[in-house]
């Protein structure tokens, strides 16, 4: 169940590590600069993360990259620790949806989110809301994902899949060059919940 917030929405929460959200789906969709930042991560080139992690969707004209997952749906990158709480090993270039979650984007302008009520970590700790500075990056990031993708599918002529990996290897030359979205010290430096007692 999905519940409808506005930013400014506070909630308590508190992880607990459970592996509710990492371990069943994962319902992760992915932009291109996510794919870029996690597949240098792991240190092999995005051609061989995506075939690897990722399932691409093609619908209507447009391609969708989610997450794929493993058995019943576990992301890749779940593990368990000695107390059998689940940990990320890709927590540092983990996808911005992962960041804000049980808070969900659904759309790169609209001021509404929405709280996934099934994460067991809602109701507990501490107030928590959005950091509007992260929202923004995370919005401003699917922005330039989708008008790229659109660009070259409506205006240039590529086929869905072609687009993609074009978009791919452009933002791969933007990161050998620097580029300030893949820069992995300041993204995690932006915290996308701002604790407020
Ligand atoms: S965010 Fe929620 S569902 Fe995910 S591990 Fe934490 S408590 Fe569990
Ligand atoms: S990438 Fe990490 S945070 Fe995201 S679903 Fe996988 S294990 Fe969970």
């Amino acid at each position: 169940m999905f519940k409808k917030v506005y930013p400014e929405t506070s909630i308590r929460f508190n992880c607990i590590r459970c592996d509710v959200c990492c371990g069943t789906g994962p319902n992760v969709s992915l932009t291109i600069f996510d794919v870029i930042r996690m597949a240098s991560f792991v240190n092999i080139h995005w051609r061989q993360f995506l075939e690897i992690y990722v399932d691409v969707i093609i619908a209507d004209v447009f391609p969708f990259m989610k997450l794929s997952g493993i058995g019943k749906g576990r992301c890749p990158f779940l593990r368990f620790d000695t107390e059998d709480k689940t940990y990320c090993t890709i927590y540092k270039a983990r996808p911005m949806k992962c960041r804000l979650y049980p808070y969900i984007v659904m759309s790169p302008s609209s001021q509404t989110l929405y709280v996934d009520e099934k994460c067991p970590g809602i109701g507990k700790g501490s107030k928590v809301k959005v950091n509007i500075e992260f929202l923004r990056r995370y919005q401003s990031e699917l922005k330039e994902h989708y008008n790229r993708l659109n660009g070259l599918i409506m205006e240039e002529g590529y086929e869905p899949l072609e687009a993609l990996y074009q978009a791919l290897d452009e933002a791969y030359n933007e990161a050998k060059n620097g580029a300030e979205w893949f820069d992995l010290e300041s993204l995690s430096n932006t915290k996308p919940l701002i604790e407020l007692d």
